[in-house]
């Protein structure tokens, strides 16, 4: 049993195999699935899938890609769609430096009141942080976000960055980017992490992991990813499943 704890089932690459695909995925050994939304549109849309399929949970939010769109109309229809069951976090949120699509101001202005949205609801965050490390963990501290926790997706920062990030109560979203053949510095982050500290995840349809990299990626490839931490960790694959899905189930609140 694994457990996809981020993926886009909502995007548009899968708009013609959509529920053919996510009626397989329990014969492939998915638990569970997160889908992680960015924008306005691909909340309802994760709603509405988590509504549709019994394995499939939904978390709200504002992509920093998105940040621009915020505002208080749109934090009370996250406060709103949060109320549904099957909302398990807010996100995804966060800071995005390397594309840089929206003034930083704004970015963190987002991100900070998502933080303080989660704080109310009593909800994990599920954070993007790419080329923002410090300052993303400027507002993890400053909003207190350690009170709720959550995961940083994607995790691409270093050693150090970890060990902080565990003092304040993250997990760490591992994906395919660990398969890859320049991955070092994920794989000496993998290293250092506690095992009850890692999460599996795709981030499909991105990331798809080493052997099918560059093919569009499904939640039915997330055993190459527990395969991949395995043989880091020197582990049964079978462990790592195990591991991970509990995190999972406790990071999320998820039903046993
Ligand atoms: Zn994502």
């Amino acid at each position: 049993m694994l457990i996809d704890t981020h993926a886009h089932y909502d995007d548009s690459r899968f708009d013609n195999d959509r529920d053919e695909l996510l009626q397989s995925l329990k014969s492939k050994g998915i638990a569970y699935v997160v889908n992680a939304s960015s924008n306005v549109s691909s909340n309802a849309m994760s709603i509405s899938l988590s509504r549709k399929f019994d394995f499939i949970f939904a978390s709200v939010g504002i992509h920093p890609h998105d940040s621009s769109d915020f505002n208080d109309e749109v934090l009370d229809m996250l406060r709103s769609l949060s109320s549904n069951e099957k909302v398990v976090a807010i996100g995804e949120i966060g800071l995005d430096y390397y594309y840089d699509n929206v003034p930083r101001e704004i970015q963190k202005s987002c991100f900070a009141k998502q933080i303080r949205l989660a704080r109310q609801l009593d909800l994990p965050i599920i954070i993007h942080d790419r080329d923002a490390h410090e300052d993303t963990l400027k507002i993890i501290r400053d909003e207190h976000a350690s009170e709720v926790g959550g995961v940083m997706h994607a995790y691409s920062g270093s050693v150090e960055m970890a060990r902080e990030l565990l003092k304040l109560n993250f997990y760490f979203g591992i994906g395919g980017v660990c398969t890859f053949k320049n991955a070092k510095k994920v794989v000496e982050v993998i290293k250092y992490l506690p095992m009850e500290r890692i999460v599996l995840e795709t981030d499909c349809p991105y990331l798809t992991p080493e052997p099918f990299r560059g093919r569009r990626n499904d939640s039915g490839y997330l055993v190459y990813i527990a395969e991949k931490i395995a043989q880091i960790k020197n582990m049964d694959v079978e462990e790592v499943a195990h591991i991970t899905s509990q995190n999972a189930i406790r990071l999320f609140n998820l039903p046993v």
